[in-house]
């Protein structure tokens, strides 16, 4: 008798619209709401068409060995949808020049010896220090440490400044000396812990068998020609309702009090919001402590080109190493990844500014921040004058897994369990990647529903 039960859901990014689609497939009957702050569905996601471009002003793609949003994607029917992204070379800025990434490398950790010994990237002393990852004793032990620790005792400084922190650091918007092993990179500590080296290590477990290989035609992401917005509105007709400029104030059991003093009851209460509300939401300590964790702030800036105004570039984009002194972090040729992002004969440019060391270009105009990253990108490639720009803030917003990250996040949600019928998710807790986020959105959907059955049995 699930009709008379009710769901609020606090957030309408990604993970409060995938919980919403995968409650409603569990229990068709249960009546859904789900409650937006902003004016707007979709949270970091948001695609913009303009004249013929399809801009991402967030996420752009999402991996294909993470199966969840792909299965999330064919269940909601949008399969006829996907897009595998193009298969071009990444590089990276490093000494002044454009550099291509090694064959074989891994989040930027070197895999293959001969790629490796050939690079331009790594000086020779760079790379016998990088050879000794062969023999040194195992460096994980079960404690979690920052990336850089990890890295720089397996490989030594000029892999990681020169390699794994630009694509890193680009990727998690994160500094390494923060960033945590066991809740960023899982995969290194279990491989490390397993075969010691990493370098033997990941060969052993490349296979020509394994079945999550992209075909070499194409790359690792997917995304949705209709752009990713098109998948957080179709997620949002699985909802009962969706009510946009209602900031959730705080939670508890049962109730939900709105940011205008309105008090709505609900028998389960899914909180899926960003990673500063937790705390002031959900008034108990290992709530506050998520709150106060590290976040930043960055920016993209897409620009659009006519193609004759844009200097010669083969690949997919670049990471640009922090040693260059540039603002922009990472640019991406989105119509080389992405065919449908521009028309025939034009290009889309978008570059990322800001870091966790220094995010204060990010509070500059919108004027400033697009002369500052076209100068930029200008040290790297021939660019003319841009059609248009898009410029995205994401201020104080982008969740930072610090060490130790897993432990704060299991203390939360211990506490969690105690306040009957509450229930998170989001891409502050189990992977801030769009299928981490599904992942932990199904999760979230099946144990509260587990609890509404089981009320439902006390009740009747
Ligand atoms: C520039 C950028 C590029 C990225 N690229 C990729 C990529 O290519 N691939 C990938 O997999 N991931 C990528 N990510 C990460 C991914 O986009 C995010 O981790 C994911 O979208 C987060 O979804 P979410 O629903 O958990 O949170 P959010 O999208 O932040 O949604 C939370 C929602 O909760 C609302 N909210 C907050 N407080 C309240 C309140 N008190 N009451 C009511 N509502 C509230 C917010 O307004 C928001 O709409 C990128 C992120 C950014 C910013």
């Amino acid at each position: 008798m699930t009709e008379h039960q009710k769901v609020i859901i606090i957030g309408a990014g990604i993970s409060g619209l995938a919980t919403a689609c995968y409650m409603k497939q569990k229990l068709p009957k249960v009546q859904i709401t789900v409650l937006e702050a902003s004016d707007r569905i979709g949270g970091k996601i948001k695609t913009i068409h303009r004249d013929g471009f399809i801009i991402e002003c967030g996420p752009e793609g999402f991996l294909t060995r993470k199966p969840a949003l792909t299965q999330l994607i064919k269940a909601i029917g949008l399969n006829n949808q996907l897009v595998h992204s193009g298969a071009g070379a990444n590089y990276i800025y490093v000494n002044k020049q454009l550099r291509k990434m090694p064959k074989g490398s891994v989040m930027g950790v070197p895999t293959k010896l001969l790629p490796m010994a050939t690079t331009s990237l790594i000086s020779p002393f760079g790379k016998i220090r990088a050879l000794m990852d062969l023999l040194i004793p195992h460096v994980y032990h079960g404690q979690d440490l920052s990336l850089r620790t990890f890295f720089e005792k397996r490989l030594g400084t000029e892999v990681v400044s020169n390699m794994i922190e630009p694509l890193l650091s680009g990727i998690y918007s994160g500094s390494l000396s923060d960033m945590s092993l066991e809740a960023t990179l899982p995969q290194f500590a279990a491989i490390e812990k397993k075969h010691r080296s990493l370098i033997l290590g990941m060969k052993s477990l490349r296979s020509p068998k394994m079945a999550d290989t992209p075909k070499k035609s194409t790359g690792q992401f997917l995304s949705l020609s209709c752009g990713l917005q098109g998948l957080v509105e179709r997620l949002a007709s699985y909802p009962d309702d969706i009510k946009l400029n209602t900031p959730v104030a705080s939670i508890q059991s049962g109730q939900v009090t709105l940011g205008n003093g309105e008090v709505l009851n609900a028998d389960a209460i899914i909180l899926a919001a960003s990673p500063k509300q937790y705390g002031p939401l959900l008034d108990f300590p290992e709530a506050w402590s998520l709150t106060h964790d590290k976040r930043t702030s960055t920016a993209t800036v897409a620009f659009a080109f006519k193609k004759e105004d844009v200097g010669a570039f083969d690949g997919n984009g670049y990471v640009v190493a922090r040693e260059e002194g540039l603002h922009i972090t990472a640019c991406s040729f989105m119509n080389h990844k992405w065919a449908f992002a521009a028309p025939e004969n034009h290009v889309l440019i978008r570059t990322y500014v800001g870091t966790a060391d220094d995010s204060s270009i990010v509070e500059k105009s919108d004027a400033e921040i697009e002369q500052i990253a076209l100068a930029d990108l200008r040290t790297i490639i021939k660019l003319g004058t841009p059609l248009f720009s898009v410029i995205t803030r994401q201020v104080d917003n982008m969740p930072q897994y610090t060490v130790n990250h897993n432990q704060r996040i299991q203390a939360f949600e211990d506490a969690l369990t105690k306040i009957d019928g509450v229930f998170a998710c989001g891409a502050l807790l189990h992977g801030v990647g769009l299928p981490d986020c599904a992942a932990t959105a199904l999760h979230t959907a099946e144990q509260a529903a587990t609890y509404l059955q089981a009320k439902t049995a006390i009740d009747f």
